[in-house]
């Protein structure tokens, strides 16, 4: 800055005004300076030209490029640049690329060493490290506030007010994905093979399985870690594990207590392979860590593209290490243990890849499906605020990065990012890029993602997304644009309850606004000053925004498979 003779006059300016502590100083530093300042304001007039930056769209419009489709921020010559790249490698290896993706549970912005954590907090993730460093780091990469609306979204590309999944199947509650329009069955259609491996917590009911959802195959669990083990153990739940009539009952709860395995041979049922206890749940991510190499090493030899769906079991509660594990983060926490061993797991995913040549041809991305939880310690790290369960950033601002050996610019960028653009950007690396991808669901189906193909792949790619919607429960909660975000709906950590570890389920929901509650995320990334009055120029655009997607909300109504209050 101080190159810019512009710049360092102002800033030079501005040093004589607030340094200067008597009259006397004054008139010296400010002769000195070669200026005269008598009366008035440093924020005067400025021959400054000032600077646009990437990824920042507050002055311009979005593109509709279908009717039920999000609009988009279109950079022709990024697009064209990516296509280009698809195109040659696809005349070099003569199949569409494969596609990885490798999604933790529960895991904060600041876990992983790429994003500040590793070695910081006690949990050295090499692995994920130098894939990221080698990669493109998302660092405004969003998630919805918990698992299965997270999952949801990535599979239908859609916000949770239109999927319906607005929180978590618990224990055999009914309800899931349920016939949706997902990205693997346009992938199968596209001529894919489709493995999905690990946690799937997107319903265990018939219509709601992997295999009539888009898997030819999974191997996995159907729900989530916890509802395995938490009952049976008696320092969690005593209460439970040692009252025989009430551990009983958990038994025969309706929900399927093993792992399993999943076919699109058998529509009817997932077959089980073996009970999840606490003994076999130490062994789970080893497990599936194999079965997904296997299917690697399987693929080497097709002529066929594959997508593989790895959802670890580590680091939601209650993590159990195994032997080889248990204390082997430096921290030597049970959830940093957990760390520890995805980032081996995604290690050897990588190595089977280049072991049997197909790094050169598949597309890894890595995230989290919410924040940390933290309710449950010992859990994850955000320098955000809020926990999981909430729209504030650190409930839904996810660890993220794509590698592409050959094909990715190393680099790091903040344009927006929301995992509902994994459907539309899979499904466009399969070959049906932008509004093609509302050929693969119903007209009803509002697809709230966008084609990131050409953010990730072009060498200066920027986002296509102009705004973000944040959402909570069954509630549009807030918007992001550029380093803006207004929050109409928020969660209050403490408002309930002042002891004991709160977080973003046990807070209370209020609606937040006394007229205009902005964040600046770059300059307050805690949310905790409200900038709206100060901003209110913005604050106008940002209202514009929000009322565009009130109206798609009429036109495209909320659903809900999984809701509140008993609905
Ligand atoms: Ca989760």
């Amino acid at each position: 800055m101080s190159l810019n003779p512009v710049r360092g006059g102002l800033w030079g300016k501005a040093l004589v005004v607030s340094l200067c502590m008597t009259a006397a100083l004054c008139l010296a530093a400010a002769s000195a300076h070669g200026e005269e300042i008598t009366r008035g304001s440093v924020t005067g007039q400025t021959t400054a030209k000032g600077y646009d930056h990437p990824n920042q769209y507050m002055h311009l419009r979005p593109q509709q490029i279908a009717p039920n489709m999000e609009p988009v921020m279109q950079h022709l010559d990024q697009e064209k640049q990516a296509r280009q790249k698809l195109a040659d490698l696809e005349k070099r290896i003569g199949k569409k690329p494969n596609i990885l993706i490798f999604i933790m549970d529960d895991v904060g912005w600041m876990d992983p060493g790429f994003s500040g954590g590793g070695e910081a907090v006690g949990n050295p993730t090499p692995n994920m490290d130098r894939l990221a460093q080698n990669g493109l780091v998302l660092t405004s990469a969003y998630s919805t506030p918990s698992c299965s609306p997270t999952r949801a979204t990535i599979h239908t590309g859609q916000t949770p007010l239109h999927h319906g999944l607005l929180r978590p199947p618990m224990y055999g509650e009914p309800g899931g994905l349920d016939g949706a329009a997902t990205f693997p069955q346009a992938l199968q259609k596209l001529g894919y093979v489709t493995q999905g491996v690990g946690k799937w917590h997107m319903g265990e009911n018939q219509g709601s399985l992997p295999q009539n959802v888009g898997y030819d195959d999974y191997y996995g669990f159907l729900s989530v870690s916890d509802m395995y083990t938490e009952w049976r153990d008696q320092y969690f739940n005593p209460e439970i594990a040692l009252s025989p009539s009430r551990f009983a009952l958990m038994k025969k709860m309706p929900f399927n207590h093993n792992n399993v395995h999943c076919s699109k041979s058998d529509k009817k049922q997932c077959r089980d392979v073996y009970e999840i206890n606490l003994t076999t749940i130490t062994n789970l991510d080893q497990d599936w860590a194999g079965y997904s190499e296997k299917f690697i090493r399987k693929m080497a030899g097709s002529d066929k593209p594959f997508y593989l769906y790895h959802a670890t079991r580590a680091c939601h509660f209650d993590n159990y290490p195994n032997s080889t594990y248990a204390g082997k983060s430096p921290a030597r926490t049970v959830y940093s243990d957990g760390m520890v061993e995805a980032d081996d797991i995604l290690g050897r995913l990588v190595k089977a890849l280049e072991e049997t040549g197909q790094l050169d041809n598949t597309i890894i991305f890595f995230t989290s499906d919410n924040g940390p939880e933290c309710e449950v310690p010992p859990h994850g790290r955000t320098p955000f605020r809020g926990c999981k369960g909430s729209s504030w950033e650190g409930g839904v601002r996810v660890p993220t990065f794509v590698y592409w050996k050959g094909m990715i610019k190393p680099r790091r960028s903040d344009g927006i990012f929301d995992l509902a653009d994994l459907f539309n950007t899979a499904i466009s690396l399969a070959g049906a890029p932008g509004a093609q991808a509302a050929q693969f669901v119903p007209k009803t189906h509002y697809i709230d993602g966008i084609d990131q193909t050409s953010f990730l792949l072009a060498d200066q790619g920027e986002s296509n997304r102009r705004s973000r919607i944040y959402t909570m429960n069954q509630f549009f909660s807030g918007l992001r644009i550029d380093e803006f975000k207004t929050n109409f709906i928020v969660q209050l950590q403490k408002a309930i309850y002042q002891k004991g570890y709160t977080g973003g389920f046990s807070g209370a929901i209020v609606t937040a606004t006394g007229g205009v509650t902005m964040n600046n995320l770059y300059t307050d990334p805690q949310e905790d000053v409200s900038i709206g009055i100060r901003h209110i120029p913005m604050a106008v655009i940002m209202g514009a925004e929000a009322d565009r997607y009130r109206q798609v909300l009429k036109k495209y109504p909320p659903v809900t498979k999984i809701g509140f209050d008993g609905k």
